[in-house]
């Protein structure tokens, strides 16, 4: 679960160029007095104009975990109530089926499709994930596995409903398939039950389906097994290598552990990115990725003919370590070492 976007970037067309030239100040050490500021300063320095929608990870966080209330239920369904943006086949074999607020990714293969996150509820699900595909021409019959990102229910309340209707496998970490059948880190009253437990993949693991083959890191920070899974999209004959990190903010309270080892997943995640040269950049949530104004960008055409969402490997790394110098402000804030 994400907190709802206060804004949204109108700036995100300055695009890259203008951040290449920027040169960030070395990362300051942890700890000790102002480092925190020192690290956000940092963040946004790296960010420039065109990642400027991750700053808002910058924003401190409190210290306790939200628990079950009436008023989160509330926010909750009216961030579900918020009108969801056009469905839209965004690469030749990714398209989007989300909501305004988090996201449903669908990939499709040469013997099925592959769907990422499963949204809120039976009722989104139907509404948003079905309705989109009948919009696109897709048949949801041929939705064979879902990817449960994490184990929070804006991203498995769906799942249950889809698995009733079509059978589609369900894949999550063996860490989140045990809290989504232990103890929920969080729950709403606006979100269906988790689906029955399914298959568990472990750090590394691939999923393939005809042509198609996911590789899932797990990237340990949001929950204790957050995926995330990279794999090639393709547009204008070109194939290029996406990576859709599954779980971004701090909700977790005072928790170092988890701080840092989602910093030492964004390092993990940087080396993987220069190593295999991934390009695009993608999350459960279109205010970490802007995929909604990326989108419209999209729809718009544009005369530079390049693809909002390939951004290259060097803005790939400058937004993981945006991710990382916000986790490491956080953790100063809360005295770690
Ligand atoms: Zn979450």
């Amino acid at each position: 679960m994400n907190t709802v976007r206060a804004f949204r970037m109108s700036s995100v067309l300055l695009g890259a160029a203008l951040s290449a030239c920027v040169q960030p100040t070395p990362r300051p050490a942890d700890n000790p007095a102002g480092s925190a500021e020192a690290h956000v300063a940092r963040a946004r320095q790296l960010a420039g104009a065109d990642l400027g929608y991750l700053m808002r990870l910058c924003q401190p966080q409190p210290a306790e975990r939200a628990t079950p209330s009436a008023a989160m239920d509330d926010g909750m369904r009216k961030l579900i109530a918020r009108p969801a943006p056009a469905p839209m086949q965004v690469f030749d074999n990714l398209y989007f089926v989300g909501g305004d607020w988090v996201s449903a990714w669908l990939l499709k293969t040469s013997d099925g499709l592959i769907l990422i996150d499963a949204l809120n509820n039976a009722e989104e699900a139907a509404a948003v994930i079905e309705g989109g595909m009948a919009r696109l021409g897709l048949d949801p019959r041929q939705i064979k596995y879902i990817v449960v990102t994490h184990g929070h229910g804006d991203h498995y309340g769906g799942a249950g409903y889809l698995v009733g209707k079509y059978r589609p496998r369900v894949v999550a970490s063996e860490a989140d398939w045990n809290m989504m059948h232990g103890q929920l880190e969080f729950d709403s009253a606006a979100w269906d039950r988790p689906p029955a437990r399914d298959m568990a993949v472990r750090d590394g693991d691939k999923l393939t389906l005809g042509d198609t083959t996911l590789t899932f890191q797990v990237t340990t920070g949001h929950t204790l097994g957050t995926l995330s899974p990279t794999f090639d999209v393709r547009t204008g004959g070109r194939t290029h290598h996406a990576l859709l990190w599954g779980g971004t903010s701090f909700n977790f309270g005072k928790d170092f552990s988890r701080l840092r080892s989602y910093s030492a997943n964004t390092e993990r995640m940087r080396a993987l990115t220069a190593q295999t040269g991934i390009d695009v950049f993608l999350s459960n949530h279109s205010e970490w990725d802007g995929s909604i104004e990326k989108m419209n960008r999209l729809r718009g055409g544009g005369a530079s003919g390049s693809h909002p969402f390939v951004v290259g490997p060097q803005t790939v790394d400058r937004a993981l370590q945006v991710m990382d110098e916000c986790a490491r402000a956080q953790a100063d804030r809360f005295g770690f070492p």
